[in-house]
């Protein structure tokens, strides 16, 4: 008799898992967890689909304040946006509780809708019930973190919950955080409420795992089209609340200089941390820190509990926590079967809603930094949007592209976008990228006038680079 708890149920790697275990021949009970109200998960509640659909609503704004064959200057209506975006993420949610609650439905499943903690070796304990599970899926997910900055106590900073729910908007603000986050949101709050904001960046640029030129790529467009003001190479020091009740931020600069920023609103976009707290993890003999989760997905100090998506803290994205989910559950199979245990490796792939989604900066595979860092030897190719006329045709011409390829045999091993339907290439790349396709294998015939023309025109120079 083998019996598998999930503590996560609801969320995007915990349903992964369960779905494969409850199919498996080899698991006879399953217990699954989850004491979300409403249940859903981050993606759906919190997360991607609700800021990607905010974004679709500012995207339609910032081209018409862009298009000059246009005239006048619409607003979001807030409220509708709100609405519309609630609506439909009710629905998301109503499907996912349906999705488990239908496993709950097989005999050998159960499902609570309960805080679990541990209270020994793989024991845990859900409401006045204690389980003693052959094998645990964490799969906890994670929750925002705000710095320990002086002075933080006195303010009441706007996270990316409170923006996906904001039915009003400051005049002014100041941003704290500018990974993927801030750098969808920060236009969001642009084109919605017309915000006047002040961005913090700690370094020269953002977009730490792209190449440079993409980051001031990034700049470049939100200072010019979204007239953000971007402050690099600065530092928070503390922060206050002033006497007419705005908050006064405390930036060091690079030479040591300090500066005070004054907006009605500071939005704090700072990252999340895995959510651990209350599960008691001591009490299974876990100890979260660097390392504690390995490449099969397993706790370092238990090999039958497995930690998966947002909880381990490794790769925070909706694909990953999915196929680490799955990957729990097939390993949990190969630990009963004494099989090796298979670890998680993916080719990178990332695409962030920067320019409202207008202008989407994708990865897969290696950058020119990745590549050189790896010791691999490469050519790189770059086109500029505005080398091909489709993007000026769509008032969207801004933006860079680049391919990274084996310099001997042509083998694709990386794509970059920032322009204008990125997000979408970024599949086609993968399929390219993943199955080792080299250069010249692919056509790079154009079927004008698309947007993939770009990437025709990376093809056949770096066709002709090798
Ligand atoms: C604003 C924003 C935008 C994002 N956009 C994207 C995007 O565009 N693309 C992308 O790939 N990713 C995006 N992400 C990240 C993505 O949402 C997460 O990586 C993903 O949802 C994590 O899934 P998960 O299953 O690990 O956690 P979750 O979905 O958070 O699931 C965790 C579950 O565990 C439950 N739980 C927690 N503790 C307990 C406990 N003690 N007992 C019982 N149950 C418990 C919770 O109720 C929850 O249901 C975004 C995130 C944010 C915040």
């Amino acid at each position: 008799m083998t019996h598998v708890l999930v503590i996560g149920a609801y969320g995007s790697a915990g349903v992964a898992a369960a779905t494969d275990l409850a199919e498996d021949p080899a698991v006879d009970r399953l217990t699954l967890v989850d004491d979300g109200d409403p249940g859903g998960g981050l993606c759906i509640l919190r997360g991607c689909m609700p800021s990607k659909e905010l974004l679709s609503a500012a995207a339609h704004r910032f081209q018409v304040r862009h298009d000059d064959r246009l005239e006048g200057d619409p607003s979001l209506a807030v409220e509708t946006v709100i609405d519309t975006k609630d609506e439909h993420i009710e629905n998301f949610a109503a499907h996912r509780r349906g999705a488990v609650n239908r496993l709950a439905d097989r005999e050998d499943v159960e499902f609570l809708t309960e805080s679990a903690s541990f209270v020994g070796d793989r024991t845990v304990a859900v409401g006045d019930r204690v389980f003693e599970p052959d094998y645990v899926i964490l799969a906890t997910g994670s929750s925002i973190s705000l710095p320990d900055l002086p002075g933080m106590d006195s303010v009441d900073p706007m996270t990316s919950a409170d923006v996906l729910e904001a039915r009003e908007l400051p005049d002014s603000g100041v941003v704290m955080g500018f990974g993927v986050v801030g750098m969808e949101l920060v236009p969001y709050l642009r084109e919605a409420g017309d915000v006047d904001l002040t961005v913090i960046e700690h370094d020269d640029r953002p977009l730490d795992d792209a190449d440079d030129a993409f980051g001031d790529a990034i700049l470049d467009i939100y200072r010019g089209a979204f007239g953000i003001d971007v402050v690099t190479n600065a530092h928070e020091q503390s922060i206050a609340r002033t006497e007419d009740g705005d908050v006064r931020l405390t930036v060091e600069h690079r030479d040591g200089a300090t500066e005070a920023i004054e907006a009605e609103q500071l939005f704090a976009f700072t990252g999340r941390r895995p959510a651990l707290d209350g599960l008691d993890l001591n009490a299974a003999g876990l100890d979260p820190g660097s390392g504690w989760v390995r490449n099969t997905m397993q706790a370092r100090d238990d090999d039958r509990i497995f930690v998966v998506g947002d909880a381990n803290g490794r790769e925070p994205i909706l694909h990953v926590a999915k196929e680490e989910g799955f990957l729990a559950a097939e390993n949990i199979g190969n630990h009963l079967a004494g099989e090796p245990l298979r670890e998680y490796t993916n080719t990178y792939h990332r695409v962030v809603f920067s320019g409202a989604g207008v202008y989407p900066y994708a990865r897969v595979g290696h950058s020119a930094a990745s590549a050189a860092a790896a010791g691999l030897d490469v050519e790189v190719v770059t086109r500029e949007a505005s080398q091909d006329g489709v993007f000026k045709t769509k008032a969207a011409p801004e933006g860079l592209a680049r391919l990274v390829v084996d310099a001997d045999d042509g083998t694709v091993l990386g794509y970059q976008g920032l322009h204008y339907h990125a997000d979408v290439m970024a599949k086609t790349m993968q399929v390219i990228i993943e199955n080792e396709l080299p250069v010249q294998s692919v056509p790079d015939r154009a079927y004008h006038p698309t947007t993939p023309e770009i990437i025709d025109g990376l093809l056949s120079a770096a066709g002709e680079a090798v």
